[in-house]
């Protein structure tokens, strides 16, 4: 399947704000990749795919496609299947649309919750879905747009500790121990850059 197939596929499937947001996300991990140093090309198309299991909307359907691919379900996604979206849009992306490339399957894997130590793409993903232009709600966005061009850690490291004060605050929503580590990581980077600066 050639990009702009995929394009097309993810237009007929997903709603239209979502296919808004998709190409918010894949226009802004370009930007982020040509900014970054990143291959422009492998940064779109990971952008175009990371939501793709969003057709998916019933709970059931993803829970039976991690089963079927032998991919593991955390108690957390089991609480909250909407993260589950990520594992499976990994698992649609490399069995649907035939996507062979590890940092890209990686990439889409991970955007939700993130990881400790990310690679560029994870970061430039992670970052896009989170500042794409069509997002109006989070906190500090228009810091976060201006600084992702400058410091994708630092980036990184403040929409996670964002994530996790919301997470906090809002006891009904599932905090994934992901996220967590995800988080503890990037602070402790972020102090330990502090302590080199003093
Ligand atoms: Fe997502
Ligand atoms: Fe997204």
């Amino acid at each position: 399947m050639t990009t702009k197939e995929i394009q097309k596929d993810l237009k007929n499937k997903l709603k239209p704000a979502r296919y808004e947001h998709t190409l918010g996300v894949s226009d802004t991990a370009q930007h982020l990749a040509k900014i970054h140093g990143y291959d422009c090309a492998k940064a779109a198309l990971a952008g175009l795919l990371h939501d793709c299991a969003k057709i998916h909307g019933r709970r059931s359907k993803k829970i039976a496609l991690c089963r079927e691919y032998g991919v593991s379900i955390s108690d957390a996604e089991y609480k909250n299947p909407s993260l589950l979206h990520a594992k499976c849009g990994a698992i649609l992306a490399e069995h649907e649309y035939q996507i062979i490339d590890f940092d890209i399957l990686h990439a889409i894997r991970v955007h939700t919750t993130g990881v400790p130590d990310m690679s560029l793409l994870d970061k430039i993903i992670f970052i896009a879905d989170y500042i794409e232009p069509n997002r109006d709600k989070a906190p500090h966005l228009k810091e976060l747009r201006k600084l992702a061009d400058k410091d994708l850690d630092e980036t990184t490291y403040l929409i996670l500790k964002d994530t996790v004060d919301y997470l906090k605050a809002h006891e009904d929503q599932t905090m994934d121990p992901t996220t967590v580590s995800a988080y503890e990581y990037y602070r402790d980077w972020h102090n330990s850059q502090n302590r080199k600066g003093v």
